[in-house]
């Protein structure tokens, strides 16, 4: 029989001469390409060229090498099929047992400075890839050595058996798969940083100043294949701009296909701030939400927005905001006013447009997201290096998920059912743990990524509370003086409703006075209008709080959630169920008359 052969074709070449030596003392007859040859022969041991046997030279400067039906016949050859031996046969071609190769370094290439495109294209390797793909692709007879870390185990395998196991073999030509697949990955991310740009009409990338925080630095967005589902119309997004963006968009458009309602959402941090579908606002909510001076008469997605920045105007400040239709003109005017990141949406009117982009001195963030993109079923992201994988989450909120009421009040009004599945749906895309109350088609407390679930409902609890205490005719009446900015009196007025107790407190304070100080107390009656609330005041107005439908992602572990969602008006809660303490949780709300849906899915998100 005659000896096996391996071909040797390396760019770098540590260990090499030790494995050289290893595979000669095991009988086996050393194949080389150019530079990998010189430094075996020059050590004293026997190869040949890889061109003695094609009986072709290398050419084109190394662009073709190993490249030829002799090697690649003698690799790809099947041991099992007599039409390849046949062939083999016919054109003189000897099988090859082992291929080692690793590439040319092309990554470390792109790093250097100043490295051109044209210093980049010779880099890329052809015939090696060429090598480990086919070996890798016939492991089943051919050993694929593409990391000189295995050589060493390699040769106590094979130095005494003349072989190695199967099991062996696979883990070589899966590193191989690996190791081709993540040098194509390289030179495409390489080109595409290169090549794809919109003004090419390849948007599929864009540079991202840095990523989470300013020193994490070069960071980009880009789909592997395709084009990017929306287009920058304005301003250039950040990477968190990004995360809330596609997040916040993703909500909208499933609230207006579930509920049939233009919606609106504006995000901070990867949560939403606020939420809500496009129901008309009475005056007094106008008045609360900020746009009863408005002049434009406000649309269903004018007051979708209204809402969502409304209900929780501080945590809203600077805010990524998802419309679910064409931004009107009305909307566009809201936003024009408030301190905000950035928007995305379906769709632009001009004049819309024109408004947005004098925002920030033409530098407002404007995305314009593809409404007809549908996300992969998969998804992926790395942490600490490790990729995780997951279906993508596409649970839907149905009338079935409303079909288990697992309490004896089994009344669910239809505005009940809008207002959990509004709040369900922003949980879905809230950072978890998080529990969300919900009124009117708006959003309005949220409690978002508690490590303990009852803090998420006190949180939100107390969020309601305050959005709540908004409306209270003290409120109303807060003698603010003339051009007083929005958001100071937003802070104002959640000092106020807040239970902090700063205004309350006897002692002076600078923060007092500054509150104090946004007031004209000179003018008559204005010192019993900027009276803190009292107590009985704010149980008594807590009282008013009624027909709250509140959510959670998960199911709820004590009822201690139940009776806390109780005081700030909860009479609907939707969560799954998984809790050994279900039922007392049920029991707790039958004693107050509530409805408790087991919606059957949890919606955790991260
Ligand atoms: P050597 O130092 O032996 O001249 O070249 C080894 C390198 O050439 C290895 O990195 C291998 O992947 C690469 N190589 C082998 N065959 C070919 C080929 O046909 N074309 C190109 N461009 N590279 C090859």
């Amino acid at each position: 029989m005659s000896a096996p052969i391996a071909l040797l074709s390396v760019y770098d070449k540590s260990n090499l001469l030790d494995l050289a030596k290893g595979l000669h003392n095991a009988g086996v007859r050393l194949l080389g390409s150019g530079g990998t040859a010189t430094k075996i022969r020059d050590a004293g041991l026997p190869i040949e060229d890889v061109s003695s046997l094609t009986k072709a030279p290398e050419m084109l400067g190394g662009r073709v090498k190993t490249l030829h039906p002799v090697v690649h016949g003698g690799i790809l050859a099947r041991p099992s099929l007599s039409s390849d031996a046949q062939d083999l046969a016919t054109h003189g071609i000897n099988p090859i047992s082992i291929v080692v190769c690793n590439l040319y370094p092309f990554e470390d290439t792109i790093a250097k400075p100043n490295c051109s495109v044209s210093d980049a294209v010779e880099e890329i390797d052809i015939g090696g890839v060429t090598l480990l793909r086919a070996a890798a692709k016939n492991h089943e007879r051919v050993i694929v050595l593409s990391d000189p870390k295995d050589y060493d185990e390699f040769l106590k395998e094979f130095g005494t058996k003349g072989e190695v196991n199967s099991e062996f073999k696979q883990k070589l030509a899966l590193k191989a798969f690996e190791a081709t697949s993540a040098y194509d990955a390289a030179i495409s991310n390489y080109f595409r940083q290169q090549y794809a740009s919109e003004g090419n009409g390849l948007s599929q990338r864009i540079a991202l100043r840095y990523g989470a925080n300013p020193h994490q630095k070069p960071a980009q967005a880009y789909v592997p294949n395709g084009t990017l589902p929306f287009k920058v119309l304005s301003g250039s997004p950040g990477y968190i701009n990004l995360l809330d963006a596609l997040n916040s968009y993703a909500l909208v458009s499933e609230l207006q296909a579930t509920l049939s309602l233009p919606a609106a959402t504006s995000f901070k941090h990867v949560s939403p701030a606020g939420a809500a579908i496009g129901l008309p606002l009475s005056d007094v909510e106008k008045q609360v939400f900020g746009v009863d001076d408005l002049k434009e008469e406000l649309t269903p997605l004018a007051c979708a927005y209204a809402r969502a920045r409304g209900a929780d105007r501080m945590s809203s400040f600077g805010d990524f905001i998802a419309l679910s239709a064409t931004c009107d003109r009305a909307t566009a005017r809201i936003i024009s006013r408030e301190v905000s990141d950035g928007v995305i949406a379906p769709g632009f009117d001009a004049d819309a447009l024109e408004i947005l982009g004098k925002k920030k001195g033409g530098k407002y963030c404007i995305l314009q997201m593809d409404q007809n993109y549908v996300p992969p079923e998969r998804e992926t992201k790395m942490v600490h290096g490790v990729h995780l994988e997951q279906r993508r989450n596409d649970a839907k909120i149905t009338d079935a998920s409303f079909a288990t009421i697992v309490s004896k009040n089994k009344s669910l009004p239809i505005s009940a059912r809008q207002d959990l599945t509004l709040a369900l749906l922003a949980l879905k895309y809230t950072q978890s743990n998080s529990v969300a109350y919900a009124l009117n088609g708006t959003l309005i407390g949220l409690g978002a990524g508690q490590q303990s679930r009852i803090h998420c409902t006190r949180l939100a609890g107390s969020k309601a509370d305050a959005f709540h205490l908004r409306f209270h005719p003290r409120v109303l009446a807060l003698p603010f003086k003339a051009g007083t900015k929005r958001a100071d009196k937003a802070n104002a007025i959640d000092l106020f409703v807040g239970t902090e107790g700063v205004l309350e407190d006897e002692e002076p304070s600078v923060e007092k006075d500054a509150w104090f100080n946004l007031f004209d107390l000179e003018k008559e009656g204005n010192k019993e209008k900027v009276r803190p609330l009292s107590r009985e005041e704010r149980k008594a107005w807590a009282k008013g709080m009624k027909g709250v439908g509140i959510a959670s992602d998960a199911f709820f572990p004590f009822p201690d959630n139940v009776h806390r969602a109780r005081r700030s008006g909860a009479e609907y809660v939707a969560a799954p169920r998984g809790s050994v303490m279900d039922e007392e949780c049920v029991k707790v709300a039958d004693e107050y008359g509530m409805v408790v849906v087991d919606v059957g899915v949890r919606l955790f998100h991260h």
